[in-house]
């Protein structure tokens, strides 16, 4: 914890300095004492002390000073510290001017100069003022601060951002007046939010999720520029193989466009995976990974999209959306799958202001006690319900199907008809999303085609996915829907794929490009499970050794 900050501003250096000394020989253990020789000067440090998260204790500033007088000061100082306590200091033939400042600027105290002896004069004056700022209490914040807001999708997408990287931030609207102060502090008005200020005190205005994501220590660049295995995506296909590759001593990096953990990282309580009885929330299970992960020496870069494959001989090189490289012996393609987006309506210009994709853990609290709607009939919905239940004063799902049956795993579905605040509505679809600033009603409409609109603040959408594959080159085959094709699936009528230039065909994992591999979601035919996906990435990681040895 920093120490609470005791400031004094005078313009004559030697009062400065002798009063600077004099609160130092009594508080410097507890306090950190700044001294200012202006007044704007003292409201740089403040500035910089309110976006560093710093409390300030007490300011005692001179009454007459050439640029801004004391009076002046304490006013503008109060935006920015309005608990610290406040002093004067004024010569004996300002008294009278002083004291009536002290209505002004509700100032607590004024102190005569000179204050000597100080334990007589100065010290008394000082106790007083520390003692009501400690009664009041000021918590110091030294996570991540950001000013947003609440109904602004870049906001959102700046906080869901920090909460999938587990980087702990506290969050402040732009017209609450501590967001305010925070605004000031770094000179920028309300236009420039999301307003980020890291725990340095350093302030980014609408910075990107690769400048948020280095300038609070998660790595974005790459420590080689070349390695025995590249992943692409962090989830859990592409961690298991960034555990099992590094632990068997491959040079492994894994690149992430947004944070670890993928879809999984995004579920309140997996049920079925091997080795948790009671279940385990993705932040868990993607914190414990990614753990696992460095400990080995895997290389894990955060916030890089890669957009581009190439093979250049024998090594297969990447493109990252800002147009840097990396290259590798193995590539491993983990990218998953992304949300289908609801067609209907509104839904687009509202995402991210009441409409949101997944389940949106950041949004809990602000569901609290509201009509909470989720689109979907499959397990993530199901799961979602579960989780908004305990937030929510009313939970309902909207199911295109007529029956849950047909797409829940019945653990869950006798788990939603235990919650006495969740509601199924099936045969029903979304056909429209209405508000102005904010989400603030749907539409549906029923298999029968009755039409209603529903009054609605949040709306969670979970209709199935889609892989995120466009940016690959042609030679990564993939099936109509784009999910890519390996092993066996390559052979047409025994014939390996065109441009196959291996005396072998491609191995189970393989695509049709040697040394390239995909794992999990993204992979044809593959299981949508949590599990598979970790299996398919320790899977891949034996046949990358398979290639290396022979090629
Ligand atoms: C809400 C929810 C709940 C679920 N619950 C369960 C459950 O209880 N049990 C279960 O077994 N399964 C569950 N699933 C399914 C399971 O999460 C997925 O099957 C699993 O996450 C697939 O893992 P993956 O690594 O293949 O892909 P993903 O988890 O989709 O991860 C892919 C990653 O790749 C990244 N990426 C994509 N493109 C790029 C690119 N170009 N550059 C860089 N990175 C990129 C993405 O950002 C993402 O992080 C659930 C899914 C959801 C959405």
């Amino acid at each position: 914890m920093g120490r609470p900050v005791l400031l004094t501003v005078d313009d004559d250096p030697a009062v400065s300095r002798a009063i600077a000394r004099d609160l130092r020989r009594r508080y410097g253990e507890e306090y950190q004492v700044v001294r200012a020789a202006s007044g704007p000067d003292a409201l740089d440090a403040l500035r910089e002390l309110k976006l560093r998260g710093g409390r300030v204790a007490a300011i005692l500033a001179d009454y007459r000073m050439p640029r801004m007088s004391g009076v002046d000061f304490l006013e503008q100082a109060m935006d920015l510290f309005p608990r610290a306590r406040r002093a004067l200091l004024t010569a004996y033939s300002d008294t009278d001017a002083a004291i009536a400042a002290i209505n002004v600027v509700d100032v607590d105290y004024y102190l005569l100069k000179p204050w000597e002896p100080p334990e007589e004069k100065l010290y008394p004056v000082v106790d007083a003022l520390v003692e009501a700022w400690q009664a009041a209490g000021e918590p110091e914040v030294t996570e991540v601060k950001v000013v947003g807001h609440r109904w602004s999708a870049p906001s959102y997408a700046m906080r869901d951002f920090l909460a999938r990287n587990q980087v702990p931030y506290r969050w402040y609207g732009a017209d609450d007046p501590e967001g305010r102060r925070l605004l000031d502090a770094a000179g920028m008005g309300e236009d420039a939010v999301p307003l980020v200020v890291t725990p340095d005190g350093t302030p980014l205005a609408a910075p990107t999720t690769a400048q948020v994501a280095g300038a609070v220590g998660l790595a974005t660049a790459p420590a080689a520029d070349f390695y025995d295995l590249l992943i692409i995506g962090g989830g859990p296909a592409g961690l298991g193989a960034a555990v099992y590759g590094a632990s068997e001593g491959l040079r492994t990096v894994l690149v992430e466009r947004l944070a670890v953990g993928g879809q999984a990282g995004q579920s309140s309580r997996i049920e079925n995976y091997l080795g948790f009885p009671d279940g385990v929330s993705g932040d868990q299970l993607t914190d414990r990974a990614r753990r696992q992960a460095a400990k080995f020496g895997a290389e894990i870069l955060s916030a890089r999209d890669v957009t581009d494959l190439q093979v250049r001989g024998s090594a297969r090189a990447i493109r990252f959306a800002d147009g840097s490289e990396v290259a590798a012996h193995t590539v491993l393609l983990a990218t998953g799958v992304s949300y289908r987006p609801l067609d209907a309506p509104g839904v687009a210009e509202l995402t991210g202001r009441g409409v949101y994709y997944g389940s949106a853990a950041t949004e809990a609290p602000a569901c609290a006690g509201e009509d909470v709607y989720i689109v979907g009939g499959a397990n993530s919905a199901g799961q979602a319900a579960v989780f908004f239940s305990r937030h929510a004063a009313r939970v309902t799902l909207l199911v295109r199907g007529d029956s849950l049956a047909r797409s829940m795993s019945h653990y869950l579905i006798e788990q939603l008809a235990a919650l006495p605040n969740v509601y199924a509505r099936t045969g029903t679809v979304v056909t429209g999303a209405h508000g102005d600033q904010r989400l603030e009603a749907i539409s549906v409409r029923d298999a029968d085609g009755t039409c209603e609109t529903l009054k609605a603040g949040h709306l969670f959408v979970f209709i199935g996915a889609q892989p995120p594959t466009g940016w690959l080159c042609p030679q990564v085959r993939r099936d109509e829907q784009g999910f890519v094709c390996t092993g066996a699936d390559l052979l047409v009528e025994g014939h390996r794929p065109p441009g196959w230039t291996l005396p072998r065909d491609p191995y189970h994992l393989e695509t049709s490009v040697p040394g390239v591999f995909a794992a999990g979601d993204v992979r044809a035919g593959s299981v949508k499970r949590v599990a598979s996906a970790v299996g398919e990435g320790a899977m891949a990681v034996s046949l990358v050794h398979r290639y290396l040895e022979t090629t």
